[in-house]
């Protein structure tokens, strides 16, 4: 996983839970390197940050 900001790979899972209406399981990272915080969306053939 990278950092969309800064590109880092230096990130931390911060938590993650699971959407099934939306049939994706959702992963909250930080970014060790510049503290920016994103989602990654899995799932169901669709994947983005
Ligand atoms: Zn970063």
């Amino acid at each position: 996983m990278k950092c969309p900001y800064c590109g880092s790979e230096s990130v931390e899972a911060v938590k993650s839970w699971e959407m099934p209406r939306m049939g994706y399981r959702v992963t909250h990272y930080r970014c060790k390197n510049c503290g920016g915080l994103f989602n990654h969306y899995v799932g169901r053939g669709k994947s983005s940050c």
